[in-house]
């Protein structure tokens, strides 16, 4: 009962070793991009210069344009800085999650402090993803210090995520999104990604909608038109729209103004960057307390009889926990075991199920206890019909 599964523990652990390594890859191609860009145009330039005639250029512009390639390499150089301690971080930050992983093949049993120790600083590492998810960046930091554990909270990349969807939801702007497609191109192209169109087409739609046509029209072909392999149709569709008003009530059209699509952006954008990153959809505390409920799912639970609800079971509370659960498969149990719906205990044979004449069960300690009360009488709670304790039946399971 104590054997710690280290296998099963790590599987579920995927996506936290790989987020920075996959941040770290980015950032390296990025860098290695940008450097290889820099020093091919400057390297192009001093070829046009020295190929050039003797007299082609003054000695004063020669120094000006020379100044401008050198001041050109320093920019290239401070960036490539500022790439290389970013990348360090990543570096140190992967070194730190395989170290805390690796801990995992050291415990012997469950019950060592040293493994409950570890299993606390994974709750709160499981709360900060949670919270860094939902939007509370500030709360998530605070746990994150208290607990010593920012280099396990992917805050820079979370933050990102929730600047962006806000600017697309709230502020109804595609500035920071395109931006982002712009820097992560070769990555969304490689996952056939259609969110960069999507947000061309939204700026598009905005134009549409405030009368701009003819912008409109010069922005399609600049914007749209490259994706008419893939997007012909929509593109399409996206010119007759400039036949309409926004108040139309044509379907295509309606949906297309319809301002719901910049919730639908945020959505596409936040599932684009979890894909690449590695992210999992879902929280992992989420995942954990799943794995938890899946073990206590029975039928009662997801009878439609709320009276058949136990009210100790967490896949029960259908407005809470349960709702973790609605997808869940039903557990598998060997044996049986009977609740009473009024103490919430196990019925066994020192408190035997007993039944009531209208047919309902309950254990024999909770009919005594009530029975006292009630001066020996007894009232059904799913029916509130009253008996006396002694018209209850003791059942015998075979
Ligand atoms: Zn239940």
């Amino acid at each position: 009962m104590d054997r710690i599964n280290v296998d099963h523990m790590l599987a579920i652990e995927e996506p936290f070793m790989k987020a920075p390594l996959e941040q770290l890859k980015r950032a390296v191609r990025q860098s290695q991009k940008l450097a290889e860009r820099e020093v091919s145009q400057v390297g192009a330039a001093l070829d046009t210069m020295a190929s050039g005639a003797p007299d082609a250029l003054g000695a004063e512009e020669m120094d000006r344009a020379l100044s401008g390639l050198i001041d050109r390499l320093k920019t290239l150089k401070r960036k490539l800085e500022e790439a290389q301690h970013e990348e360090a971080q990543l570096i140190q930050r992967s070194k730190q999650r395989a170290t805390d992983l690796s801990e995992l093949d050291g415990f012997e049993s469950a019950a060592q402090p040293e493994f409950q120790r570890w299993c606390r600083a994974r709750l709160d590492r499981v709360l900060v993803d949670y919270m860094l998810r939902s939007g509370s960046v500030e709360t998530a930091q605070r746990l994150a210090a208290n607990s010593q554990l920012e280099h396990f909270a992917d805050t820079s990349l979370f933050a990102l995520v929730m600047a962006t969807e806000r600017e697309l939801r709230e502020q109804h702007s595609c500035r920071g999104a395109l931006q982002w497609c712009a820097e992560n191109r070769s990555a969304l192209h490689r996952v056939q990604s259609p969110l960069e169109f999507e947000l061309r087409l939204q700026e598009f739609i905005e134009m549409a909608r405030g009368g701009n046509t003819l912008g409109a029209i010069a922005y399609a072909k600049r914007h749209l038109t490259p994706w008419s392999d893939t997007q012909l149709p929509r593109i399409e569709r996206a010119m007759m729209l400039l036949a309409f008003s926004a108040t139309t009530q044509c379907p295509p059209y309606k949906a297309m103004f319809d301002e719901a699509r910049w919730v639908q952006l945020a959505g596409d954008f936040r599932s684009v960057i979890f894909r690449l990153f590695n992210l999992p959809s879902q929280p992992l505390l989420h995942l954990l307390l799943q794995t938890g409920l899946s073990a206590l799912k029975t039928p009662a639970c997801i009878s439609g009889d709320v009276a058949e609800r136990n009210r100790d079971c967490p896949v029960c509370q259908t407005e809470t926990l349960g709702r973790l659960a609605q997808d869940l498969p039903l557990s598998h149990h060997v044996h049986s075991n009977l609740v009473c719906r009024i103490t919430g205990e196990r019925m066994h044979e020192d408190n035997p199920p007993m039944r009531l004449p209208n047919g309902y069960v309950y254990s024999l300690d909770a009919l005594a206890a009530m029975a006292a009360k009630l001066g020996g009488k007894v009232k059904c709670p799913r029916t509130a019909q009253v008996f006396g304790l002694a018209e209850a039946k003791k059942l015998f399971i075979s």
